[in-house]
């Protein structure tokens, strides 16, 4: 089962990303969690990539389709996988459903996310994420058992770059005029699925489930 999540950053495609994982034991690929390891271990991908991410931006095209179709392209990747974060420009589902039919393959479904905008900004600025290993938490809805500390390793939370007010409206911006158009693009490949995302998490999850199968 091959599946795209789409929506807004802070829709919570990503949580939704990850129990869709579990539940099949499919790989959860997230491109900015790929940016985030290499800008902590100072790659040249995370250099490039952080001038970018910092200023709400999206990363070039070219920096991402090639890492994403070799990812796609493992092992662990032959039952399907869950992309989280990409694609994020027509381009990019281009370049990816081209990789795909080379080996016989295409996606089975888009799964979009659907939260308004003023939400999102709600969200955001309540986010945390911890600067050791990246989990992240909500100060109202998922906060850690202690306040300001990772309940996974210990670290310190912060507020990332990326999640401030001025950054989350440039990202919403950007998401408008550059991933949005693939609603359309998935609508027209007849594998959208389209969620309200301002539900409960599990009942999110719930409505997934009843789409992908037990
Ligand atoms: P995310 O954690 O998915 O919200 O991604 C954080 C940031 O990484 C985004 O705001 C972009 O700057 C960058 N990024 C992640 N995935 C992509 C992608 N598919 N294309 C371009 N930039 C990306």
């Amino acid at each position: 089962m091959k599946i795209i999540m789409l929506g807004a950053p802070g829709a919570g495609k990503g949580t939704q990303a990850k129990k869709i994982a579990a539940k099949y034991d499919i790989p959860h690929i997230s491109t900015g969690d790929i940016f985030r390891a290499n800008i902590k271990s100072g790659t040249d991908l995370g250099k490039k990539a952080k001038t970018f991410m910092d200023q709400g931006l999206l990363v070039p095209d070219e920096l991402v389709v090639d890492l994403v179709v070799d990812r796609v392209g493992q092992d662990d990747c032959s039952k399907g996988y869950v992309l989280d974060g990409f694609p994020r420009t027509i381009p990019q589902a281009e370049a990816l459903d081209a990789a795909l039919a080379k080996v016989d393959q295409k996606m089975d479904y888009a799964i979009n996310v659907e939260v308004p905008d003023e939400n999102i900004i709600q969200r955001m600025s309540g986010r945390r994420a911890c600067v050791d290993c990246g989990a992240t938490y909500h100060i109202v809805y998922a906060p850690t058992k202690k306040e300001g500390i990772c309940d996974n390793c210990g670290g310190s939370l912060i507020l990332r770059d990326d999640d401030k007010p001025e950054t989350v409206q440039k990202r919403l911006g950007v998401y408008h005029e550059q991933t949005q158009p693939l609603i359309e693009y998935y609508t027209d490949k007849n594998i959208l699925v389209e969620v309200d995302g301002t539900i409960d998490i599990n009942d999110v999850f719930t409505e997934i489930v009843k789409v992908l199968g037990e």
